[in-house]
């Protein structure tokens, strides 16, 4: 069977979501550059980070916006649209940090002499309190978990880390009722896992 020449928006979700994206085509125009550009900014974040770990977020973040001028300069057109394009992944950079730069902190301490806290993932802000199995942090969270605190911080590192390579949407981490566990999604893209 050969595939349709264009999509076909069949049910009234499909069609509403067709609709919202040609609008958003039409307001944020070029949407290829955007796209192409947030692909490199991925990768070459990973990249910076991974070179940088010793570096803070400013330096990173210089580092980076220095590229994606560089990159924007090649289609020197429409300064408007080159700042809009430049502020609007600056600020998804921002969002993504906010939740990496937490577990970048705790990795690069990890190699100093005493245990650091590991920060608790559903409220990011208070350290999680490990008894036998069981895990708690005071803003009233608790799960089960048979790994030691340093092999859940490695998890939930390695979890960010496969999301941020698909998605720069911060992974949200929450304690699935039914079960008690550890789980994340994104509700950007479909990523959805326990730990
Ligand atoms: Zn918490
Ligand atoms: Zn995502």
């Amino acid at each position: 069977m050969s595939s349709p020449q264009s999509p076909v928006y069949r049910t009234p979700v499909e069609q509403k979501r067709h609709a919202q994206d040609v609008a958003k085509r039409h307001r944020t125009g070029m949407p290829k550059l955007r796209d192409m550009l947030r692909e490199k900014y991925r990768k070459r974040i990973i990249e910076t980070r991974t070179r940088l770990t010793d570096a803070n977020r400013t330096v990173q973040l210089a580092e980076l916006k220095e590229f994606l001028r560089t990159e924007l300069s090649e289609f020197d057109k429409d300064l408007e649209l080159e700042q809009n394009i430049l502020d609007e992944l600056l600020s998804d950079v921002n969002e993504w940090y906010a939740l990496g730069e937490q577990n970048l902190e705790t990795y690069v301490e990890s190699d100093a002499p005493i245990q650091q806290n590991v920060l608790c993932p559903v409220c990011l802000i208070k350290p999680l309190q490990r008894q036998e199995t069981v895990y708690r942090c005071e803003c009233g969270i608790q799960f089960e978990h048979t790994s030691n605190m340093e092999q859940l911080e490695r998890k939930i590192h390695q979890q960010i880390a496969s999301h941020e390579t698909k998605c720069t949407q911060a992974l949200r981490f929450f304690i699935e009722p039914s079960t008690g566990r550890l789980y994340n999604m994104c509700g950007s893209c479909d990523y959805f896992s326990s730990i």
